[in-house]
């Protein structure tokens, strides 16, 4: 422990004093940017709540600040990380997890999720169809088309024997002129398998 003369103690303390009374006159009056409890990211324009001097938010700093190498399947990782994200979510993924439940999985709204990462509805943060959707598919030896649907029968969101389910279609012409609306209705019967012929 280092001791000091009460002497010096008392000038070092007016000293700080000073400073500090002098600073507070120097940016007193204008409000400091520690002052505002949340704050606009320079980057990113989102808010919020600083816990340092950064302009940006964290995830901006973080992002500017990360410094990246290769990983081995030549995607690009954090210095620090052993994998890439896609190969780390297809490491932890499966029945390799503690969490795996078959592949299987309930959407919030009551549906079965089914995991199929090969199916086009699929991508690699969210490898899940459900699982009506696949019933029906493979019903009718073809994918969905985009503005078709699946309806349960009798409303259970669960059920889905083939026997419950219907394909529903919210496809329409886009103008109301007979010409127009009998080409569309050819195009639509060859979609689902029909041969239209003219006579
Ligand atoms: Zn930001
Ligand atoms: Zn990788």
């Amino acid at each position: 422990m280092v001791s000091i003369h009460w002497k010096t103690a008392c000038r070092n303390r007016r000293r700080r004093e000073s400073d500090s009374r002098r600073l507070h006159e120097r940016w007193g009056k204008e409000k400091s940017i520690m002052d505002y409890p949340i704050r606009n990211c320079k980057t990113c324009e989102k808010d919020f709540k600083p816990s340092s001097r950064h302009l940006d938010c964290p995830v901006c700093v973080g992002k500017r600040t990360a410094k990246y190498t290769s990983c081995s399947c030549g995607n690009r990782m954090q210095v620090g990380s052993v994998r890439c994200r896609v190969c780390a979510s297809s490491h932890y993924s499966g029945p390799v997890n503690g969490n795996w439940r078959g592949g299987r999985s309930r959407h919030t709204k009551g549906y079965v999720m089914v995991r199929n990462s090969d199916h086009p509805r699929t991508s690699v943060g969210s490898p899940y169809v459900f699982e009506h959707i696949l019933v029906m598919e493979e019903q009718i030896e073809r994918f969905l088309l985009p503005k078709e649907n699946i309806h349960h029968k009798n409303g259970i969101k669960d059920d889905n024997r083939i026997e419950n389910l219907e394909l529903w279609s919210s496809a329409q012409p886009a103008g109301q002129r007979v010409d127009d609306k009998i080409a569309w209705a050819k195009e639509y019967l060859e979609q689902h398998g029909f041969h239209v012929t003219n006579y």
